[in-house]
């Protein structure tokens, strides 16, 4: 082991004690000198010893003898070396002789040979120079101490410093780093050596005037023990300090305490978080222990209280089971009970009667909080209101039943005009030349066609608006014309029914911003609903009326009429007042509720009436007019385009349905058109190429390439620019129409096509190069 100097000389304070006995050698006597010295030597726990000037033993040095077992002869001269341990012996060696040439104190550590122990000793050994009257030097005497027992002491002491968890570091007054143990080396991120004697202040500057540099400081200063907790931000660390002033300086033991810190802090966190939590939801969330019987229930008896009527006290002692369902009570008591004997958790629905009478469905769950040996030390509870969610899963289920009913229905209602047609086939077949009946049949399978487009529009129509996408063309439209329009598309149903329709307009036109085809829809529904549900023969009205700012149109029939309990639901989605007699007049209940939403969407409302079964009904539809001087009526293009001849066409009739195009192929070929049919997208373009046609009806869903990609490649050509591209599918939501512009289509049209658009088309076509065509 390596000594340190500096710290042997504040070991003790016999220097100054040898310092004092030279100098009062040299005063006094050599007697009185040699008596005091040999005193000395015999009353010192230690080796005295002298040399000449040169620091060789010139005489026999009886306390040396007994220590080192060396005879006189042994260490004369420069023997005594020899007792020294033979690794300290060169340095000792080195030492002595620098003191002898420099003439100053001589002092230093080391292990000297022990013969009564038979070992090596650890001595501390300081020497002086005594000078001789003409300023040379007399002799060194000089004097061992045996510091063994203290060493050991220091290096156990040591020992448990080094080994403990805690950082123990010293400074002196100048704040210079003089004890640091290994575990404080390691936490200040530093070697031993790299700390010792330099100033913490300087290692660490950041720390100046922190928390922990004033508690040192007070420390110091006021001499007092300091205990701390700090935060160190550099070392993210928190750290428990105990600071104790020392004479030459202060002390630190510190722990760290990041740990215990954050743990508390989660500790804290989740406290509050749970005051939070309670404070949030308190009326429902309660703590309660039995053997105290306390808790924080209050909130959640005072909710009680106020839902039930029941005052907190009648809610003690299982008295909140009185307001439970009579049907509840029971299972909700033994389940009760069961989570308080077994200490298991409990989750129980039940419904409880209010204070308004009602009852409310309500979820509680209560959980037992254990003791870290098992035990309940308390229950954490919480109640649900479950109501809204339970009357929405009903609604849900309800909803649900509905759908089903009304995909039966639909089924029903699609296939119902399949039978007439496919019969209306075959009477055609069978007429032969039986004009009347040909033209019987098939004026029959007209309308039944008629009636499953209507069906399918109005349900693409139901589902546009109700995803908020159904747009209105607005326009300026004189009433007049819905009417008109109207009209014409029921007469069919109204005189096969033989009713009386009476129509009251106004002379002054009406004039609205609207959309004509909706408005139109409008009233042929109501129209049709008359038609529908009023015996043959019956009446019905349509009067309209100017109010002020809006027209007010009535449809009124003699109809079986509506009762007084359905008027308020009837304009509400697949509503219909009785299933069984309705289905034979055909419907899905969603009429009326395109009527309402598309009379709203024109700032509108439509209100209806009965007086009951069999009185009739009446349905008032109020509409919004323009009141500002009537602007000259745009006639609708759809009016003015009947009747048109159109002139022949080449035109492609591209579809993979083999008899859809043979269909189409033959009604244009009867129209005076030029047509020839490609089956798929790519006998399209080549058929196209050599047919140079000046129109496509182009099917989208088609196998080896489809109709968006046709029209694409076909507009690609030179000779493609010019040809009108028109979509025919079965596809009709605004995406649908908006992938068949960017492909390059000029119209989009929804299977089946009505006869009519496809003759406007064509005779625009003809007759209005490069002007856009309104389609009816
Ligand atoms: P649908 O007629 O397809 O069943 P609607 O939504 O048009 O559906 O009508 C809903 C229900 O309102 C009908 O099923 C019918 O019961 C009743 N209703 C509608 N219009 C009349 C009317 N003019 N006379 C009697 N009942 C009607």
């Amino acid at each position: 082991m390596a000594y340190s100097e500096e710290r042997s000389l504040s070991i003790n304070n016999l220097p100054s004690q040898v310092r004092e006995t030279a100098m009062h050698s040299h005063d006094r006597t050599l007697r009185e000198s040699e008596k005091r010295y040999h005193a000395l030597v015999a009353a010192a726990a230690a080796i005295v010893w002298t040399t000449d000037s040169n620091g060789a033993i010139i005489e026999p040095q009886s306390s040396w003898e007994r220590f080192t077992g060396q005879a006189w002869e042994q260490s004369r001269g420069w023997g005594w070396k020899e007792a020294i341990h033979p690794d300290d012996r060169e340095r000792v060696k080195a030492l002595w002789e620098k003191a002898l040439s420099s003439r100053s104190m001589y002092r230093s550590a080391q292990r000297l040979w022990h013969a009564p122990s038979q070992s090596y000793r650890h001595v501390e050994v300081w020497a002086v120079c005594i000078p001789d009257s003409s300023g040379g030097i007399k002799q060194w005497v000089g004097i061992c101490s045996d510091v063994t027992d203290l060493k050991r002491a220091e290096e156990r002491l040591e020992a448990v410093l080094g080994s403990i968890n805690d950082h123990l570091v010293c400074y002196d007054r100048q704040w210079r780093y003089i004890y640091v143990n290994d575990k404080a080396a390691e936490v200040l991120g530093r070697r031993k050596e790299d700390l010792i004697g330099r100033s913490i202040w300087e290692i660490f500057p950041d720390a100046v005037g922190n928390e922990y540099y004033r508690a040192v400081h007070e420390a110091l200063a006021e001499q007092k023990i300091i205990r701390q907790e700090h935060y160190y931000p550099p070392f993210r660390a928190w750290f428990q300090n105990h600071i104790y002033p020392t004479p030459d300086g202060v002390t630190v033991f510190s722990a760290d305490i990041t740990r215990r810190k954050e743990s508390e802090q989660r500790l804290r966190r989740s406290e509050a978080r749970y005051r939070a939590l309670l404070e949030a939801s308190s009326q429902s969330i309660w703590t309660w222990n039995p053997e105290t019987l306390e808790g924080d229930y209050e909130a959640v008896q005072r909710w009680w209280e106020t839902l039930t009527g029941q005052s907190p006290f009648s809610q003690k002692d299982l008295g909140w089971l009185e307001v439970i369902h009579p049907e509840d009570r029971d299972r909700v008591s033994a389940a009760w009970t069961e989570a308080m004997t077994t200490a298991n958790k409990l989750e129980v629905e039940y419904r409880i009667r209010t204070l308004a009478g009602e009852y409310r469905h309500l979820l509680s769950r209560v959980v037992p909080v254990r003791e870290e040996g098992g035990a309940v030390r308390e229950w954490v509870g919480m109640i649900i209101d479950m109501t809204e969610q339970r009357r929405q899963e009903a609604a849900l289920k309800e909803a649900d039943r509905r759908k089903d009913e009304f995909l039966a229905m639909l089924a029903h209602e699609l296939r119902n005009p399949l039978a007439p047609i496919r019969n209306g086939l075959e009477l055609i077949r069978l007429a032969g030349d039986d004009a009347a009946t040909r033209e019987q049949a098939q004026g029959m399978m007209e309308r039944q066609v008629a009636q499953m487009v209507r069906l399918t529009d109005d349900l693409l129509d139901l589902a546009r608006i109700s995803q908020g996408r159904l747009e209105l063309r607005k326009e300026q439209v004189e009433f007049a014309s819905v009417v008109r329009s109207a009209v014409e598309a029921t007469r069919p149903l109204i005189e096969a029914n033989r009713h009386e329709l009476h129509i009251s307009l106004p002379p002054a036109p009406i004039l609205l911003e609207g959309d004509l085809t909706r408005l139109a829809q409008v009233f042929s529904n109501l129209l049709n609903n008359s038609a529908k549900y009023t015996e043959p023969g019956g009446r019905i009205w349509l009067t309209v009326e100017r109010q002020e700012a809006a027209v007010v149109a009535t449809v009124r029939d003699t109809g079986i009429g509506i009762p007084g309990e359905m008027l308020s639901r009837i304009f509400e989605m697949f509503t219909q007042v009785d299933r069984s007699l309705e289905k034979a007049r055909g419907g899905l209940g969603i009429g009326l509720t395109l009527v309402r939403q598309l009379v709203e969407m024109h700032g509108g409302r439509v209100e209806a009436r009965s007086e009951g079964p069999d009185r009739g009904s009446l349905f008032i539809v109020h509409l919004p007019v323009i009141t500002a001087a009537a602007s000259p009526l745009h006639p609708t293009p759809s009016a003015e385009k009947k009747g048109f001849s159109p002139p022949g066409h080449r035109i492609l009739v591209v579809e993979d349905h083999e008899d859809s195009a043979k269909i189409m192929e033959m009604m244009l070929k009867k129209m005076g058109h030029a047509p020839r049919i490609a089956y798929d997208g790519v006998e399209a373009i080549e058929a196209a190429e050599a047919f140079r046609p000046d129109v496509i009806f182009l099917d989208i869903g088609m196998p080896r390439l489809n109709g968006y990609d046709a029209a694409r490649r076909i507009r690609e050509q030179p000779w493609g620019k010019k040809i009108l591209l028109v979509a025919l599918t079965g596809w009709g939501q605004e995406a649908d129409k908006c992938r068949s512009r960017e492909a390059g289509f000029d119209f989009h049209l929804i299977k089946p096509v009505d006869p009519a658009v496809l003759n406007t088309l064509l005779a625009e076509l003809g007759s209005a190069e490069g002007k856009p065509i309104d389609l009816p």
